[in-house]
């Protein structure tokens, strides 16, 4: 297939290629196009053959269910059951957002959408892309991250075309997401809302609009692999490069020994080693490959270039990754379950 891809400016995308993508999607195919999170790939959520062609495209497994998105509030009754007290505290707070919530599902979802479970996750974006292409289909959109499963989330459109091209329909460039991590899923169909996957919205935003929230303890280590995760796609060992990644944990001084320390005992078995450094630390290391993620002063800066920095080293042909921990407050959370996964759960303190 010959993936069409063209560029589009996320302020203010041309109509004419909104129209060609929600044509597109109308007619069964699919279309990656940039949310503020990361790259989604999507097909019209009320069809069941397109749904089914996400699965394939991507190699994801069938027991993994996507996440529906809307372009506008008025879009959300038909789908639902009902949409809980909560629930409309946290729309009107964060959507349109990097903010997934889980509700009772409608008769019209299908179960290939929701991997047999009679609950649906629905998001309302903030990228103008995003919305446009929904608002133009003029139907929901189903759409999981636009990579291969198992590869770390696209950020930029070059990552989607490196897994996808000439698998799907259409590539919408809007350049590089805002967010870099995926959404935060919440669960509003209990009495508490119960936080399944930690992203941009962070725990401490949700309690401030709605008070007591929980964390899925599936979630917090390599419990997800084993146990059941409330949301299933956390079981997976996602986020994965190919080089093997270790993350140093401790108080920063430590960190950087150690990190040194392994360096050389890893170059000395003849392996090419990452150093996944920090505006702050890099001119402390002697590695193969040193990519600074971000500042440690501004979070925010780690989580948009995380997806891209583990990329970065599989390009590199690095054999293993060394990273730095970060803090687990607010966006750490998300940070730090997103590197966790990426490193198999391989931490050591120091
Ligand atoms: P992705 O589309 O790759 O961002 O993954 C979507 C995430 O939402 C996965 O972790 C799914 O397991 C989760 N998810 C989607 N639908 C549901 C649902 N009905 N209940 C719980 N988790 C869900
Ligand atoms: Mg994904």
């Amino acid at each position: 297939m010959n993936t069409i891809i063209k560029a589009l400016n996320s302020e203010n995308p041309d109509s004419v290629v909104i129209k060609e993508a929600a044509q597109i999607i109308q007619a069964g195919g699919l279309v990656a196009f940039p949310t503020e999170t990361v790259y989604g790939l999507g097909a019209n959520a009320l069809n069941e053959a397109s749904v089914k062609k996400i699965f394939q495209a991507k190699g994801r497994p069938s027991d993994n269910p996507l996440i529906v998105h809307i372009s506008s509030k008025e879009e959300l009754p038909p789908l639902v059951e009902y949409i809980p007290e909560k629930a409309k505290i946290l729309i009107e707070t964060f959507w349109p957002g990097p903010l997934t919530l889980i509700f009772p599902k409608s008769d019209i979802i299908p179960y290939s959408i929701t991997a047999g479970l009679s609950t649906v996750a629905i998001r309302l974006p903030q990228n103008k892309i995003a919305r446009a292409l929904i608002e133009t289909a003029k139907v929901p959109i189903a759409a999981p991250s636009a990579n291969t499963s198992g590869k770390p989330s696209p950020t930029k459109a070059s990552h989607v075309i490196e897994d996808l091209n000439g698998k799907i329909e259409m590539i919408l460039d809007g350049g590089p997401v805002l967010v870099g991590l995926e959404s935060t899923v919440v669960d509003v169909t209990g009495d508490i809302p119960m936080i399944l996957r930690p992203g941009g919205v962070t725990k401490e935003m949700l309690e401030e609009a709605v008070g007591e929230v929980l964390v899925d303890p599936a979630i917090l280590s390599e419990k997800a692999l084993t146990s059941t995760p409330k949301a299933p796609g956390m079981k997976y060992k996602h986020y994965a490069p190919k080089a093997k990644v270790t993350i140093v944990d401790g108080e920063l001084s430590k960190v950087i020994a150690a990190i040194n320390q392994f360096t050389k005992e890893k170059q000395a078995q003849h392996l090419k080693v990452g150093i996944m450094a920090t505006t702050q630390t890099k001119d402390a290391y002697k590695g193969d490959c040193i990519i600074v993620v971000g500042d440690r002063n501004h979070p925010k800066t780690i989580a948009a270039n995380l997806f891209d920095t583990l990329r970065a080293f599989d390009e590199a042909g690095m054999d293993v990754v060394l990273a730095e921990a970060f803090s687990y407050e607010e966006i750490g959370f998300a940070i730090m379950n997103r590197l966790q996964k990426a490193a198999g759960y391989d931490i050591v303190k120091v």
